[in-house]
């Protein structure tokens, strides 16, 4: 398995401290809020050790798949569910469903990592790849990930007004909570894609297109770098260092 290459001071996460993240670090109520509609609906998932290949030994069947948490009487019980998994990654469904289980809409989300934009260093995407780079940056692509994404905000802001932004713990993710853009067909959420990257963004077309469905719950950790998923205010972003903001820090790192 390859070792990506991670800005100083990221590293994958340990079992153990996993563990003891979502033992006694994961804010629940934090993670619920995000939810504004309630959990009714909501689908979790994880992913155990795709990318890390770090698994408990039970999991090593399903350590590349990804495990839906669809069955689950409230956010604790998913708490539990994601402690016997320990996985590296959370996730949620962007779909909203019906009590009768059907997909009624989608959340409008874009994700800008690092790797995909060109660094002076390392070179495009394809460079990273062809060294099987492709999950791995430095800290200069994640410092123009941050800038890009606060064009992006600028310039979805002039067409919608529910836009919250999220570290990921590699990259940004904006998420549109206006009602219209839940209502989006697949075309319109192609062709705003498409638009968006003519326009000069690195973002994944798969998000925001909707074909990739899932994506990172706020307040969960990411194993691949071992920071909290952490949601920002715009004008926090200006500033934002995940390196030394201590609410994407977990414990593990910090206390010795
Ligand atoms: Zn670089």
């Amino acid at each position: 398995m390859v070792q990506y290459l991670l800005p100083q001071g990221m590293r994958y996460a340990a079992l153990e401290e996993r563990k003891e993240f979502y033992t006694k670090e994961f804010d629940v109520d934090m993670a619920t809020e995000w939810f504004r509609g309630g959990l009714s609906g909501v689908k979790f998932a994880a992913i155990i050790g795709r990318h890390t290949g770090i698994f408990l030994e039970k999991y090593r069947e399903d350590a590349e798949t990804t495990i839906i948490i669809d069955e689950y009487k409230n956010i604790s019980d998913v708490k539990e569910q994601i402690i016997e998994f320990l996985p590296e990654a959370v996730y949620y469904d962007r779909n909203l469903y019906n009590p009768e289980d059907k997909g009624v809409g989608q959340e409008l989300a874009f994700d800008l990592d690092p790797e995909n934009i060109e660094c002076p260093i390392h070179g495009t995407l394809a460079d990273k790849m062809a060294r099987r780079q492709g999950l791995g940056f430095c800290e200069i692509e994640l410092d123009l990930a941050r800038k890009e994404t606060i064009c992006l905000i600028e310039r979805l802001e002039k067409q919608f007004s529910g836009v919250q932004t999220v570290y990921s713990g590699r990259g940004f993710h904006l998420h549109v909570f206006d009602e219209d853009a839940y209502k989006l067909s697949f075309k319109e959420r192609l062709a705003l894609a498409q638009q968006v990257k003519e326009e000069g963004f690195h973002i994944d077309e798969w998000v925001t297109s909707g074909e990739s469905r899932l994506i990172r719950l706020p307040y969960s950790l990411n194993g691949l770098v071992s920071r909290i998923v952490l949601p920002l205010k715009k004008d926090e972003l200006e500033s934002f260092d995940a390196f030394h903001d201590k609410r994407c820090l977990p414990q593990f790192l910090t206390s010795f």
